[in-house]
């Protein structure tokens, strides 16, 4: 037998969150992309703590210019819809529940928290039908981007440019 031939429920259980991540950070980008705000990079990080979990984000364009309250809510929402896209295909389930679970599962995720204050200052159902209908229109590039960042963990803003 070889033992690292052997994938555990754990390992197969951080594989899916990784791969989670990676499309919750490439619905994030994708809309800052539609948005034409800078993405300086994004990435995903595998941290252990007590079970295993993952860490990631998109930085770059909170430095923007022009970036407002509604590009905040735009791009907070695609990165729910995204994972929840993601999810509902991978996993089954419908949309909306898998958006439901997006927004309510891991409460103590700092990222998390941060989008659900985004979405919850302004109008959600528009930031909603908007991300939705974008990712929808553009899940190739998701799925590339997703795929970019599950293998290096970490693209640059313009490598991810290129996958548009
Ligand atoms: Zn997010």
């Amino acid at each position: 037998m070889l033992p690292g031939v052997l994938t555990s429920g754990k390992q197969q259980q951080l594989q899916l969150q990784r791969e989670r991540a990676a499309h919750h950070e490439a619905g994030h980008a994708l809309a800052a992309f539609a948005r034409e705000l800078p993405v300086v990079s994004a990435s995903i990080t595998t941290v252990r703590s007590g079970f295993f979990f993952t860490s990631w984000s998109v930085e770059g364009f909170v430095d923007a210019k022009d970036y407002d309250d509604t590009d905040d809510q735009l791009i907070a929402a695609a990165g729910i819809d995204a994972e929840a896209l993601w999810t509902a295909a991978v996993c089954g389930g419908s949309f909306k529940s898998r958006r439901r679970a997006a927004v309510y599962d891991n409460p103590s995720d700092a990222g998390k928290v941060r989008d659900l204050v985004r979405l919850t200052a302004l109008t959600v159902d528009a930031a909603y039908a908007w991300s939705y209908d974008l990712l929808v229109e553009q899940w190739g590039a998701v799925e590339a981007m997703a795929a970019a960042l599950l293998e290096d963990g970490f693209v640059s803003g313009r490598d991810l440019a290129r996958l548009l």
